[in-house]
């Protein structure tokens, strides 16, 4: 066998910048797991106890914790608990939004999930599935910055927080 068959498809690296459009936030019901660490660090971040942000927040699916979802809203979609529409006209970090953009609130401790996406293992197994994510609805793949074939894996493979 050649070095070359145990490159990954992606060896050449893949384009990715998000958008900040809060599509992977939103969709069908789903799961977003959160651990205890991240637990302490979002009620650090909330001000609150973790008690009550467990209670607020989350709930338990088996050993494991997810966040919560809002009732679907009028596309039929399940948002993220924390995920806020902010009209456009708004003004955001100094400057005011021309179009709608849905973000994050909790955004400097989101989950190992959410920090991850779209390098997941589901997405990055052929380029079919990469592509299959990217029709999503996530514009921020096959776009903007070049990231590295060992950036993906470490981002793929990433136990604790990544660097941003
Ligand atoms: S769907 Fe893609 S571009 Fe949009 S917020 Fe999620 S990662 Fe960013
Ligand atoms: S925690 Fe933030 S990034 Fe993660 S799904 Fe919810 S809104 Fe999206």
């Amino acid at each position: 066998m050649t070095l070359k068959l145990l490159q990954p498809w992606f060896a050449a690296g893949l384009h990715f910048s998000c958008t900040g459009c809060g599509n992977c936030c939103t969709g069908g019901p789903g799961f977003i797991w959160i651990n205890d660490q991240e637990l302490g660090r979002l009620a650090a971040f909330l001000k609150m106890s973790v008690q009550e942000v467990q209670q607020k927040y989350c709930h338990r699916i088996g050993r494991k914790l997810s966040l919560n979802e809002k009732k679907p809203n009028a596309r039929g979609e399940y948002d993220c608990i924390f995920l806020k529409e902010v009209p456009a006209g708004t003004e955001l970090n100094g400057q005011k939004l021309t179009i709608t953009k849905r973000i994050c609130e909790i955004y400097p401790v989101r989950p190992l999930q959410c920090r991850t996406w779209p390098f997941w293992d589901e997405n990055l197994f052929t380029p079919e599935d990469w592509a299959s994510a990217a029709a999503k609805r996530c514009p921020g793949m096959n776009a903007g910055q070049k990231k590295s074939k060992d950036w993906i894996i470490a981002r793929r493979d990433a136990t604790e927080w990544p660097a941003d």
